[in-house]
């Protein structure tokens, strides 16, 4: 009965260009019954995982460009249950802007489960490595990696905000969902650096001297 899976409302945020419209767009049943909210200028991807205790839907609400020209109205926080942040790692300016997304996340959704996301891992000239990247120890978000255009990590957000919001650190996903085909080849041993890097830096103490980033 489609009526009683547990929906929760996610809040994709970011800096334009970081990829969040490609990302939403990967998961293909989401994508072909989106629905496109006008008075507000969003689109929501009801994003279906299927989990060892049944099935998940994350509304998942995706700007239609706002965010290029500043802030986004409350209106698309308001009722926000979870939150995806998004920097693009070739682009240092869409990470040193984080902690102005996360202000106005937390200013309407206060105490939602929220991850961080570092897209475009795909591309060789990264910018923002593994020990620049502290914000999210700093405020107890997640951190993951992500390739939009390799499906690199896809499922891993959602897990994670999945466990949270169910409140079961051991659910599982059990079947992998629908994702259009990898656009770009990802490095796995590029990929495994940037996870020995990232462990690295997670055991070093955090900067004190910017009370921001
Ligand atoms: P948005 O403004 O945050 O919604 O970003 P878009 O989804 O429109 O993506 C901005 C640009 O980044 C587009 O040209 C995408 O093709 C590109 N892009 C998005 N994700 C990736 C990725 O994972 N890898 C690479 N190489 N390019 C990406
Ligand atoms: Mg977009």
């Amino acid at each position: 009965m489609a009526d009683s899976i547990p929906k929760f409302k996610l809040v994709l945020v970011g800096d334009g260009g970081t990829g969040k419209t490609t990302f939403v767009k990967r998961h293909l049943s989401g994508e072909f019954e989106k629905k496109y909210i006008a008075t507000i200028g969003v689109e929501v991807h009801p994003l279906k995982f299927t989990t060892n205790k049944g099935e998940i839907i994350f509304n998942t609400w995706d700007t239609a460009g706002q965010e290029k020209f500043g802030g986004l109205r409350d209106g698309y926080y308001i009722q926000g249950q979870c939150a995806i942040i998004m920097f693009d790692v070739t682009s240092r300016i869409t990470y040193k802007n984080v902690p102005n997304w996360h202000r106005d996340l937390v200013r309407v959704c206060e105490n939602v489960p929220i991850v961080l996301c570092g897209n475009k891992v795909d591309i060789k000239e990264r910018k923002v490595k593994a020990k620049t990247i502290t914000f999210h120890r700093k405020k107890n978000l997640q951190y993951y990696d992500i390739s939009a255009k390799s499906n690199y990590n896809f499922e891993k957000p959602f897990l994670w905000l999945a466990r949270k919001l169910v409140g079961d650190p051991n659910l599982e996903f059990v079947q992998a969902p629908a994702l259009q085909p990898p656009e770009v080849h990802i490095d796995n041993d590029l990929m495994d650096q940037y996870n020995q890097e990232m462990e690295a830096a997670a055991a070093q103490p955090l900067p004190e001297e910017d009370d921001d980033l």
